[in-house]
């Protein structure tokens, strides 16, 4: 086996990623070398080179949305074997925090974030905990499995942990890009009814119809609270998500919640929406939670409901890119080309 592998490295001073040949890391206690299959590009990896997210190293490898094989065993790993096809959970658990302490690893005070506190899988080769590994059932291809890391089990956590969505509930997802897509799809896999995209994009309001929405709208439309109204018989909205994270997103859903609806922050900005008078916001007993992650089982049953055929993730690449060409996977999703819902990376 070769001792050194291709990856794309992050320098935080320069604020550049760099391909390099960088040595195969070496598995420790309880962990395996994956051998990357294909990885996402995220918006949070955009965040960490345009400065918005601090850089936790000076120099790291990104990428944190992977599937694989495993190449490698470290001591002490049992029931995996070399050529199992795995996802890597996108985080770790510090395993000293007080939570960690009571045995409560998925709510880690201080978990550690894949590509962030340590090298990600933008590379040949990856390294990650063995607890942490989801098996991949034959037929889910690896490029589906690769997005259940993030793209998906995010949603999945904001759809069925965060937001709690019940079957009947109308629901309304702003923003039907990556994590937005896949609302949509879990919303109405969980049994909502009936589920509203909004975005300003029409190519994407068609897409988000052809993947289970029963309406989309824009949210420029000055129509829109009518048309809302009227798409739910009146009530308005149960559950509302802001995948987008903007001011005018965020209160625009507010706005839109039935008495005691759900709003459920998902996407992220330097933006400070409001809830208005508290005479108001007490008034409609309107409830904002914030939304993050997923649990590692999540995953798991992600990959059940791809092999099982109750979720269909056929449409959700939209293009594979070569390591080497990584740039052009950066600048596509920055960009939104094409209306990207994942770009992945395939070293
Ligand atoms: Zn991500
Ligand atoms: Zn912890």
């Amino acid at each position: 086996m070769a001792t050194t592998m291709r990856a794309e490295r992050f320098y935080a001073d320069t604020k550049t990623v760099v391909l390099e040949d960088v040595p195969i890391p070496e598995p420790g206690d309880g962990e395996v070398l994956v051998k990357v299959a294909f990885c996402g590009i995220c918006h949070s990896d955009l965040s960490l080179i345009n400065g918005t997210f601090p850089a936790q190293r000076p120099v790291i490898t990104q990428g944190h949305e992977a599937s694989g094989t495993i190449a490698k065993l470290g001591p002490g790993v049992t029931g995996w074997s070399e050529g199992d096809r795995v996802v890597v959970a996108a985080g770790r658990p510090c395993g000293t925090c007080a939570n960690c302490r009571r045995g409560d690893l998925a709510n880690c005070m201080r978990i550690q974030l894949m590509a962030f506190a340590y090298d990600g899988a933008w590379a040949e080769y990856t390294v990650a905990q063995a607890s942490g590994l989801t098996w991949v059932p034959d037929n889910v291809p690896l490029e589906q499995a690769a997005i259940l890391a993030d793209a998906v089990s995010t949603p999945f956590g904001a759809v069925v942990h965060t937001g709690k969505v019940a079957v009947g509930e109308s629901v309304g997802v702003w923003g039907v890009g990556g994590v937005g897509t896949h609302i949509v799809q879990l919303a109405r896999l969980v049994g909502a009814v009936p589920v509203i995209a909004v975005d300003i994009n029409p190519g994407v309001r068609e897409r988000a119809l052809e993947l289970g929405a029963d309406y989309a709208f824009d949210s420029r439309d000055p129509d829109f609270a009518d048309k809302l109204a009227e798409a739910t018989g009146g009530r308005k909205l149960d559950v509302a998500f802001d995948a987008v994270g903007l001011k005018v997103t965020f209160e625009q859903a507010l706005d839109s919640l039935t008495i005691g609806g759900r709003l459920v922050g998902v996407g992220m900005s330097a933006d400070a929406p409001t809830v208005g008078p508290t005479s108001m916001f007490n008034l409609t007993q309107r409830q904002v939670l914030g939304h993050l992650g997923y649990h590692n089982t999540d995953i798991e049953t992600l990959a059940q409901l791809v092999s099982r055929g109750r979720l269909d993730l056929s449409r959700s690449i939209s293009q594979i890119i070569p390591l080497e060409d990584i740039a052009d996977g950066i600048r596509i999703l920055e960009h939104a080309e094409g209306n990207p819902i994942r770009v992945l990376v395939q070293p």
